[in-house]
């Protein structure tokens, strides 16, 4: 069947550019425009008030979403985003490209997201568990372990997820299984908090295989420096790769020979921020992006390959660590240049598989050990990457366009078999 190379339309909502991806792949898989249309809106939508007594005795009232986009092939799973640009519209993009992911790597999920808008370094500690416990006993009525799973995203963490833990066992009871990405000693997994960054390394190794391109010795650069962004940082030289540059929110560091890892942690841990490690020189998040490397890894924020910078992007595969971090218009910039692309929903699944295995163990009530978590992560992130691979040769497609066909075409069959349509 012959396709039509579109153009993406100039000015698009978050939500509107994930979809983007999604109606390429339902385009070339022919589905029958009912079934695109239920596969594309979400399947549910909260929005919550979420007042807060804050340290200084005033109240503030927050605003909090809840996005479940589709579960015709499992539980609803998906982050919580504590972050200013987390509005209905980026929550939703983000529930959607759960709902991919989570079909990727072929575990038993469907996608959701949840959000509340605001800055968290603005926060005190008490004033955050106070937010969490309020914003979960209001979204409580939607989730629950067979319903809908949270998950930490950027702004929260295992600490967060302790909190959620609490507030829905106050109301229903000691259930650890509600939310994954939890710490050790309350039934958090092994390896979860590494998981996306060790996840990341594995398919890019695994591609590296597969097409017979080798890394050693190559460079990276990664924008962002938080969970995804520094775990990424502390694996990826067992592909061969020597990371030059690293970014965050207050800005980064550059060394062409290659960036004292060690140093950095312990610097990035005391300082908070990567930005003065006497390692390197200062640069700036947006000259990282087009430094002359051999991989670019985002691992920040949304939307910052766009058709501003695209052209300008030196490196030669772009590997999307973060959800969302290019935009369609920059997709197919890129595409033209013959810049590889490795795709969100493929590259950062490893948070939701190791989540997805906490929450096995969970509900066993046994804990696996961290060399078993890492070695299962292993076998799901490759027979992932092999499958998405091939369909991008069989198909004489991208890897995006692949892993959305893989994800698309999963969930559209999990909906006939269920008798929607
Ligand atoms: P995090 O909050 O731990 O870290 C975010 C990092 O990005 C920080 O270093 C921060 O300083 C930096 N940052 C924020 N705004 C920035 C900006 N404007 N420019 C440059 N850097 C900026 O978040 P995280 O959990 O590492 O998530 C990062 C990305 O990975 C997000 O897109 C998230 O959705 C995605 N992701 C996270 C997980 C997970 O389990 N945490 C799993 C899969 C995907």
């Amino acid at each position: 069947m012959a396709i039509k190379v579109k153009q993406p339309p100039e000015e698009m909502t978050a939500f509107e550019e994930v979809s983007w991806f999604f109606e390429q792949a339902a385009e070339r898989l022919d589905l029958e425009s009912e079934l695109r249309e239920m596969m594309k809106q979400p399947w549910r939508e909260l929005t919550v008030q979420v007042p807060v007594r804050m340290d200084d005795g005033r109240v503030r009232v927050f605003t909090g979403y809840r996005v479940q986009h589709n579960a015709a092939r499992g539980p609803y799973k998906g982050g919580i985003r504590y972050h200013p640009a987390a509005d209905l519209d980026e929550v939703r993009a983000l529930a959607s490209l759960m709902t991919w992911k989570t079909a990727v790597v072929d575990i038993p999920y469907g996608g959701a997201k949840g959000g509340v808008t605001f800055e968290p370094r603005e926060l005190s500690r008490w004033e955050m568990n106070r937010l969490t416990r309020r914003y979960t006993q209001s979204i409580a009525h939607l989730i629950g372990p067979t319903r809908d799973i949270p998950a930490p995203d950027m702004g929260t963490d295992s600490q967060v997820m302790a909190w959620m833990m609490d507030a829905y066992g106050q109301l229903e009871g000691y259930n650890p299984a509600v939310v994954t990405g939890k710490p050790v000693e309350l039934g958090g997994s092994y390896g979860r908090e590494a998981a996306p960054g060790r996840g990341t390394v594995f398919v890019l190794g695994e591609w590296a295989k597969l097409s017979g391109v080798s890394l050693e010795g190559k460079t990276v650069a990664i924008q962002g420096f938080g969970q995804v962004g520094s775990w990424t940082a502390r694996l990826i030289g067992s592909v061969g790769l020597r990371v030059v540059a690293v970014s965050d929110i207050s800005g980064g560091v550059y060394n062409g020979r290659g960036l004292d890892m060690e140093g950095l942690l312990r610097h990035s841990r005391e300082a908070k921020t990567v930005a003065g490690f006497a390692g390197g020189e200062a640069i700036g998040n947006k000259e990282l992006l087009e430094l002359d490397v051999d991989v670019l890894v985002p691992a920040a924020v949304e939307s910052v390959v766009n058709r501003g910078n695209a052209d300008r992007v030196k490196a030669r595969i772009v590997v999307e660590a973060a959800n969302h971090p290019m935009t369609p218009q920059a997709d197919v910039i890129l595409n033209q240049r013959g810049i590889l692309v490795l795709p969100d929903i493929l590259v950062n699944a490893g948070g939701v598989v190791v989540s997805y295995f906490e929450w096995a163990q969970n509900i066993q009530q046994f804990r696996w050990e961290e060399e078993r978590v890492n070695q299962e992560l292993l076998k799901v992130m490759k027979e992932a990457t092999e499958r998405v691979y091939q369909v991008s040769q069989d198909w004489g497609v991208g890897m995006r366009e692949a892993a959305f066909v893989v994800g698309v075409k999963r969930v559209a069959q999990a909906i006939r078999l269920r008798g929607f349509v």
